[in-house]
């Protein structure tokens, strides 16, 4: 019979949930939020001030927002000082983690991986990016050896940029396919979408020259991370090429992205997971995606999407030609079995029962950590 867990999240550093800033990681938390709670579990959340509400209970913590890292050099070392919000959410881990039958973290840092051991309750980690700095490396791999239980990944192409990867536990993610609109019939000009943050990694410049070639115009969602980047990927495109829709609400991109043919990706970096093609899927958009990390894991090729080669502009424009050929209920239909809320819960629940039957069990001393 499956134990009820009273389960603590400690939301990213970057930026309040709700903001746009922590990008996947803020739908992951309400998929959790809303899947864990369906199967039975309690969820309370500890997340920056200006956080949207997510779960059970939201506790609001003050302090500076951490750096976002997707693009440092390998060496960075991204410092928690006293005042940050991440120490203080997690100082709020520790007082309070007696409360609760795991501590969960989604934040991409060092700090919470250094509590792996100190604290009263298990921590479990919820990796959100592929390998980036060494430091995280460290601390990544050296708690793989000692607890590799403790980890989980959201694609095998994501752990695998890691030394251990191999030992994580996969979790994929979910999407609440219920509030994504299921549109049959897409807009008759042949539009598609790109939706992420406007930062290099994510390929946007890729993206509007396979549209240009494909002919079809390009709508764009999403937070202007990197206003250099959104400047250059749009230079000498005409007007009515490129339009841009904004960062919007969850809800608002799930009512409107339904009316794209396509759903683009390029991305430059091993992208964990890409939640942004389950949405899609779930509003019944095909993804064409170069066949790099998550979404070469989430898409059928030539059922729910087309995958290319990396960075094979001409290969996606050419893919776009096709996507119309594509069923888009097959692409509903697959987000509803694999990566709906509840099945992404359930994984979790697996993995977060897993962890708490080891806690306790296992006699650490003689093993120092040394991150
Ligand atoms: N998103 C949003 N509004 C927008 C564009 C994107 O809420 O206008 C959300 C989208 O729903 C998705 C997230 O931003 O959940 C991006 O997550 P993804 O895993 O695709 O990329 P990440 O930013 O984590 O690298």
């Amino acid at each position: 019979m499956n134990h009820r867990l009273r389960v603590l999240i400690v939301s990213t550093p970057v930026g309040p949930i709700g903001s746009g800033i922590g990008g996947g990681v803020d739908m992951t938390i309400r998929a959790l939020t809303s899947g864990l709670a369906t199967l039975g579990h309690r969820v309370e959340v500890v997340a920056p001030d200006g956080s949207a509400t997510v779960g059970d209970v939201t506790h609001r913590v003050a302090g500076t927002v951490q750096p976002s890292i997707q693009l440092v050099d390998r060496s960075t070392v991204v410092p928690s000082p006293v005042g940050s919000v991440l120490a203080n959410m997690w100082s709020f881990a520790r007082r309070s983690c007696t409360d609760f039958d795991v501590v969960l973290n989604l934040a991409y840092d060092e700090l919470p991986f250094h509590e792996t051991f100190e604290l009263a309750r298990p921590v479990a980690h919820l990796v959100s990016m592929g390998s980036l700095t060494d430091a995280m490396d460290r601390a990544i791999d050296e708690t793989l050896r000692l607890a590799p239980w403790s980890v989980a990944m959201h694609s095998n192409a994501q752990a695998g940029t890691f030394l251990r990867g191999t030992a994580t536990t996969i979790v994929g993610s979910g999407v609440d396919v219920e509030s994504c609109s299921f549109v049959d019939l897409p807009n008759a000009d042949g539009r598609v979408a790109f939706v992420g943050r406007i930062s290099a990694e994510k390929g946007l410049r890729d993206v509007v020259d396979a549209c240009v070639t494909a002919r079809r115009p390009l709508h764009v969602w999403g937070y202007r991370q990197d206003e250099n980047e959104w400047n250059e990927a749009v230079a000498g495109v005409p007007p009515h090429g490129v339009t841009y829709r904004g960062f919007v609400t969850t809800e608002i991109l799930r009512s409107e992205i339904g009316e794209c043919a396509a759903l683009v990706m390029a991305p430059k970096w091993t992208e964990a997971f890409g939640n942004v093609a389950i949405e899609a899927m779930a509003c019944g958009v095909p993804v064409v995606s170069y066949r790099r990390g998550g979404p070469a894991e989430i898409v059928v090729d030539g059922e729910t999407g087309y995958l290319v080669a990396p960075d094979d502009v001409p290969g996606l424009a050419g893919a776009l030609r096709n996507v119309e050929t594509l069923s888009r209920r097959a692409c509903r239909q697959r987000a509803e079995t694999h990566f709906s809320t509840q099945a992404f819960a359930h994984r979790v629940e697996a993995w977060l029962q897993g962890v708490c039957g080891r806690f306790g069990r296992v006699d650490f001393s003689g093993t120092p950590l040394s991150f």
